[in-house]
């Protein structure tokens, strides 16, 4: 008998009809003779508008009650999933995070797990039951509801995976797994089999977002293996796990992509030691989280530093650094947004010579202009123009011989 945990995103839980789909699913999981644990989202669009409906009655809602909010979207579907098993005829409990044993900090909206006490959720499967819990949330050592940030249902399978000593954690989404590219923008694109934690962590943190980064965080540290999968099918997925040798021999596993960025630049920057400093500390006390930093070459004692953000930080920070920029004496503040990141992210980058220049030769030949690139160890990324970003994926999956090669 194994213990398994299952995900099921917020397509996947859509409507009446799919949640019996999972139901169902689970079912034939335990009766296969496991124990089964479910971890649901929010049915599609639903946190979404809460968001929404949040913005409409306030500017700017207290975090702690956008907690509390949002976890209405989760709870609504654990609730419909045991009702639904059920109705079908089996035992089946829903837990919130809360009752699930889920300890958070109290950042609120991406509150980190503290840790898990699952006894509750061990009772209820030793009593025969499909444990239902809710996604996304937890609460804080003083009781208060929280969330954990974008696509957080990922890392409540996961860390409950973690705590229960899961044999097998399944991800179920809307496509069969972790594909070289979003397959809604390159239609060529295939289907990884086995992904590496590091790859899989480039790849969710610079735009793909089939996985929340911070769960494959986790897992990593705690060596969760995971697999990412349909709810639709039973093909295969893709199984996520350490690195193995034969993994070093793809130079790029895979194409991310990242729209809606913005970048600041900050242009005559005196040369002199403090003055970055000054500048990214003034983002950094904002909150602000920003990505690639560029500074040139220094001419005549003046630079100018480039660096990139989410569009929505734009605003905040161009009124956290117009005093700055007077304080430390540059000339002037430029912001530009309709930007967006083309990353590509392969742990055989590091054995490999030639691959940057093979990445700017198939954005120059669709005519693609590169505002900025940076590099580390698995990955390489650039700027370039939104309108671009489409043409430039397929052309970069392309040149890397991604849509034909078996992985
Ligand atoms: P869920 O609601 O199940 O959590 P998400 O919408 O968060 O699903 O993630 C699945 C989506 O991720 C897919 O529909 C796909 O468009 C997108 N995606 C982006 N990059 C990739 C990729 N490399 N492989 C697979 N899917 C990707
Ligand atoms: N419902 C949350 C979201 O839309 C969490 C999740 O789906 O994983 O971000
Ligand atoms: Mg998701």
């Amino acid at each position: 008998m194994a213990l398994i945990v299952q995900k099921y995103g917020g397509t996947s839980v859509g409507n009446p009809e799919r949640i019996l789909n999972v139901a169902r699913r689970a079912i034939a999981a335990q009766e296969a003779g496991n124990q089964l644990v479910v971890v649901v989202s929010a049915m599609s669009g639903v946190t979404d508008n809460l968001i929404k409906l949040a913005k409409d009655v306030s500017p700017n809602p207290s975090e702690r009650e956008m907690d509390v909010l949002l976890a209405t979207g989760e709870q609504t579907t654990i609730a419909l999933t045991a009702m639904a098993i059920n109705g079908l005829g089996k035992k089946a409990v829903s837990l919130t995070g809360a009752q699930a044993g889920i300890i958070t900090s109290d950042l609120h909206t991406k509150a980190k797990i503290a840790h898990i006490t699952p006894e509750r959720v061990t009772e209820a499967l030793a009593e025969g039951n499909i444990v239902i819990i809710a996604g996304f949330q937890g609460e804080t050592a003083e009781g208060t509801i929280t969330t954990l940030g974008r696509g957080g249902s990922d890392l409540t399978a996961i860390a409950i995976a973690a705590a229960i000593k899961a044999d097998l954690c399944q991800i179920f989404t809307d496509v069969d797994g972790v594909y070289t590219c979003d397959p809604r923008v390159v239609p060529s694109a295939k289907k990884i089999s086995e992904i590496s934690y590091d790859e899989m962590l480039e790849m969710a943190s610079s735009g793909s977002k089939v996985m929340q980064s911070r769960s494959v965080e986790f897992a990593k540290k705690f060596g969760v293996v995971f697999e990412v999968r349909s709810s639709f099918n039973n093909n295969p997925g893709t199984i996520v796990k350490e690195e193995t040798d034969s993994m070093e021999a793809v130079v790029v596993r895979g194409v991310s992509i990242e729209k809606n960025q913005a970048k600041v630049t900050i242009t005559h920057v005196p040369d002199r030691p403090g003055t970055a400093a000054k500048i990214f500390n003034a983002v950094a006390n904002a909150g602000l989280i920003i990505d690639m930093i560029v500074q040139n070459v220094s001419v005549q004692g003046s630079t100018d530093i480039s660096f990139t953000m989410s569009k929505d930080e734009l605003p905040k920070a161009q009124a956290r650094l117009a005093p700055v920029v007077k304080e430390v004496g540059a000339s002037e503040m430029l912001a530009q947004d309709g930007i967006a990141k083309l990353s590509i992210v392969g742990i055989g980058m590091r054995s490999h010579s030639g691959v940057a220049a093979k990445l700017f030769d198939a954005l120059s030949s669709g005519g693609i202009n590169i505002q900025m690139i940076s590099t580390s160890e698995i990955k390489t990324a650039v700027i370039i123009d939104e309108t671009h970003i489409a043409e430039g994926a397929n052309l970069v999956h392309e040149a890397f011989g991604l849509g034909v090669a078996s992985h």
